[in-house]
């Protein structure tokens, strides 16, 4: 991605280039706050009659749209690839698969979800009151996407933002456009109304005028960094946010793991997407009975992976040389320090673009970059560790909390362990999945986020519970309000010692 030279007044271009083969792929034009702005009226102007349909029929658009998809998916995987440099595989699993899982799945359950509730009223006011919770639509809601999973991360909160009954404003990341665009393109074909939503192409700049706009909810997926810059933003205009930022995943593999497929795991929570996948496993700690073999397992595996920049391969490109350029840097500071790269370690030498060799690495000291900040690329450190408490306390020994991954045959150790890390989810027995699972609620603890997206929480944080109490009496006892009397609090104190004080009030509620 590469700023072309703009006339004066004109709105910036970027180049976008394809990182595997570093071929022009195209350009795109960098929307200002005043295209933003325009798109926002638009989209506001679209929501009241979206939001009039019912769930259902919102959800025939999801499905419609999904049928362009599968209609599309040779060209969707072509445009992903070109973009990212990833194997077509990867391009079919994470950005096909995932998204057409995601739209089955919101356009059955939203329905349900986003139903009406009736909720019975407890103690005394459940006779005279009735409870029902409408979850109705914010408005406009803003998504900023970034580059890793350039379709899926850009799909699914726009389909639950929809579906919740809001127009979308969809802001997908500047090194990966074409890809975010293709949620807008399947939309259109599948006839959704004009403007319910908008892709605005851009970058930072285009991604700061969407917070500042005036959108009602901004769904954000990045860096912690720009994280934190949009949670300001937002706190300043009163506006809710969902963070869904950075990980340092931990995987922990205990002495009675199956040793075949924890190296398996490991290798494929490392290296898919090429380490640049949120979830991704960071940071290795083993047991030290066989942390031996398992460190032999993995380095056979991963020498066995094949890269190249067409045809059939494992691992592909970095997406953009920014990453390269930390991945680089996290290891070789590591090795300064005195880490031991036991396969990879280097930029493929036999390769023009940005392709960095599948990496295992032990001895890795505790206070590297490699070990505390996200790396964000295919780096496995592997850390012996005395045992198994050792390891949680490692795992734990971080300012992430996004994702885990426990290795053991005893399920219910695996369980205990889980609940001693402090993060969003953990994985028993495979890499860290959980976004997959579109029923799991996903977020991350410490600086990994704020907030959750997926599960019934997902669609419903895209709308307001709003609560309609109705009185039974028609209002009528609204007349013994006043006047207050000693008479009537005296009455009222009596009546409070009957019922908190027998156990009358804990079973009316
Ligand atoms: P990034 O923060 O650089 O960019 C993310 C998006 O924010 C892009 O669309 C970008 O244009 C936009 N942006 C940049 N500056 C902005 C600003 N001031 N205001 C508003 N928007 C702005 O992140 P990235 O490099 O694209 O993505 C990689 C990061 O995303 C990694 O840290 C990864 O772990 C994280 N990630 C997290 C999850 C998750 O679910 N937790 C999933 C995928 C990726």
């Amino acid at each position: 991605m590469t700023p072309l030279e703009t006339p004066p007044g004109a709105r910036r271009r970027l180049e976008i280039s394809n990182p595997a083969t570093l071929e022009r792929v195209g350009e795109i034009e960098v929307m200002n706050a005043d295209d933003v702005r325009e798109a926002l009226g638009r989209a506001r102007k679209a929501q009241p009659a979206w939001a009039a349909l019912e769930v259902e029929e919102r959800a025939r658009y999801v499905r419609r749209a999904l049928a362009v998809l599968l209609e599309r998916m040779d060209r969707v995987i072509e445009i992903v690839m070109r973009e990212s440099g990833k194997p077509a595989s990867e391009a079919l699993t994470i950005d096909v698969f995932a998204v057409c899982d995601a739209m089955t799945y919101w356009s059955k359950h939203a329905p349900r979800i986003l139903a009406p509730e009736k909720q019975r009223l407890h103690g005394m006011l459940r006779f005279m009151k009735k409870l029902e919770i409408v979850y109705r639509p914010l408005g406009v809601v803003g998504v900023i996407s970034p580059w890793n999973g350039p379709v899926i991360l850009s799909l699914n909160p726009t389909v639950q933002a929809l579906l919740a009954g809001n127009t979308v404003l969809l802001k997908p990341s500047e090194v990966t456009p074409f890809s975010g665009q293709i949620v807008g393109d399947i939309f259109k074909a599948a006839g959704l109304p004009e403007d319910v939503l908008t892709v605005l192409t851009g970058d930072g700049e285009t991604g700061a005028a969407l917070v500042a706009a005036g959108v009602d909810k901004i769904s954000f997926t990045g860096s912690v960094a720009t994280g934190r810059r949009v949670a300001v933003a937002c706190a300043e205009r009163l506006i809710p946010c969902t963070l869904e930022l950075g990980g340092k995943d931990p995987m922990i593999v205990c002495e009675d793991a199956d040793l075949d497929a924890a190296a398996a795991g490991a290798v494929a929570g490392g290296f898919l997407n090429t380490g640049q996948y949120c979830c991704g496993t960071e940071r290795v700690y083993v047991v030290d009975s066989v942390a031996q073999l398992f460190t032999e397992k993995v380095v056979e595996r991963t020498r066995s992976l094949r890269q190249a920049d067409a045809g059939e391969f494992d691992v592909g490109a970095m997406f953009w040389p920014r990453q390269l350029e930390i991945v680089e840097r996290h290891v070789d500071e590591a090795r300064a320090r005195g880490a031991e790269v036991l396969s990879g370690g280097r930029r493929n030498p036999a390769l023009p673009g940005l392709f960095y060799e599948p990496t295992v690495m032990t001895g890795v000291a505790d206070d590297t970059a490699l070990m505390r900040e996200e790396t964000f690329g295919p780096v496995l450190p592997i850390v012996p560790v005395r045992d198994v408490e050792e390891a949680i306390a490692r795992a734990n020994d971080t300012r992430y909390g996004l994702g885990a991954n426990v290795w053991t045959r005893d399920v219910a150790r695996g369980r205990e362990i889980a609940l001693r890390i402090d993060s969003g989810s953990v994985c028993i027995n495979d890499m860290t999945m959980t976004y997959g699972a579109s029923e799991a609620p996903f977020g991350g603890r410490k600086e990994s986020g704020v907030g959750q997206v997926n599960g019934s929480l997902g669609p419903r944080g895209y709308a307001y519970a709003q609560a309609i109490l109705t009185d039974r009496f028609g209002g009528r006892q609204a007349a013994n309000h006043y006047p207050y009397t000693h008479a009537k609090d005296a009455g009222m104190k009596k009546f409070l010692r009957f019922l908190f004080g027998t156990p009358l009030a804990r079973w009316l509620s």
